[in-house]
């Protein structure tokens, strides 16, 4: 029996319901991430669409790096996912999902990857602006793209489902509203890869709309690797 069940949201994609299997674990962002958290949140930027792509650029490089692992004959748990990139639209619950049969994540890994600044290009930014550079906020996402933490933009919430794709690997999902922390917690049902669920804000609800995605789709994700699908149909 499992303890403390606590449901949480998913897709009609999954067949059997992730289920949180103890309290979530608060971490905070590192300080860097906080500064650039806050500059997203808070951004007037006008082309938010830009978050879809780098979710979607994410998603293909996941499962680039499992396609490239299995071809130098490394064992990967389901080996017969579709390497399709799922993305779904709800209006009604105004949420964005994108789900990847690529590598996954572990608990360390979501750490690394999702609590603290890898890019280059962003970190050099908060570090002039640290330095009064007098440089503008919302240069850095025009500018150096704030990848992952785009989805804040649009987001009140993100949600992180993922599972490494590495044998004996067990799921997770990785919560935050983008305002100082976030949570990891074990999570069973989790299928292997990432699914990725973005809580809209109202006036960001537009991004729930499936033609909305589907055009955002084709203007800038036209040269990805892997192929698409909306609500089911390739898009
Ligand atoms: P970048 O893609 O430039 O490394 P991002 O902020 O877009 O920076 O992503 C940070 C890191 O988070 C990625 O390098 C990767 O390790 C991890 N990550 C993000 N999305 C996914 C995903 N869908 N599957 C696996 N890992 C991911
Ligand atoms: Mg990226």
């Amino acid at each position: 029996s499992i303890p403390m069940c606590r449901r949480v949201h998913t897709t009609s994609q999954l067949l059997q319901e992730a289920v949180q299997t103890n309290e979530p674990q608060a971490y905070e962002f590192q300080a860097e991430t906080r500064m650039l958290l806050d500059i997203v949140a808070k951004s007037l930027y006008s082309e938010k669409e830009v978050f879809v792509r780098e979710l979607i650029s994410n998603a293909s490089d996941a499962i680039e790096k499992a396609r490239y692992l299995a071809l130098q004959g490394k064992e990967l748990d389901s080996s017969e996912a579709d390497m399709k990139i799922h993305i779904t639209t709800d209006k009604y619950d105004k949420t964005l999902t994108i789900q990847d049969s690529g590598i996954g994540m572990s608990r360390e890994e979501l750490i690394d990857n999702l609590g603290t600044i890898a890019r280059s290009g962003s970190k050099a930014f908060i570090q002039q602006l640290q330095e009064g550079g007098g440089a503008d906020p919302q240069s850095i996402i025009g500018q150096f793209g704030v990848g992952f933490y785009s989805a804040f933009m649009v987001a009140e919430k993100v949600e992180v489902f993922t599972k490494s794709r590495l044998p004996g690997s067990i799921g997770y999902i990785w919560a935050s509203d983008g305002c100082g922390k976030y949570t990891v917690e074990e999570c069973q049902n989790v299928e292997p890869g990432t699914k990725i669920i973005c809580h809209l804000k109202v006036e960001n609800r537009e991004f729930a709309d499936e033609q909305t995605i589907k055009d955002v789709i084709k203007k800038y994700s036209s040269f990805i690797g892997s192929p698409i699908e909306v609500n089911g149909e390739q898009a």
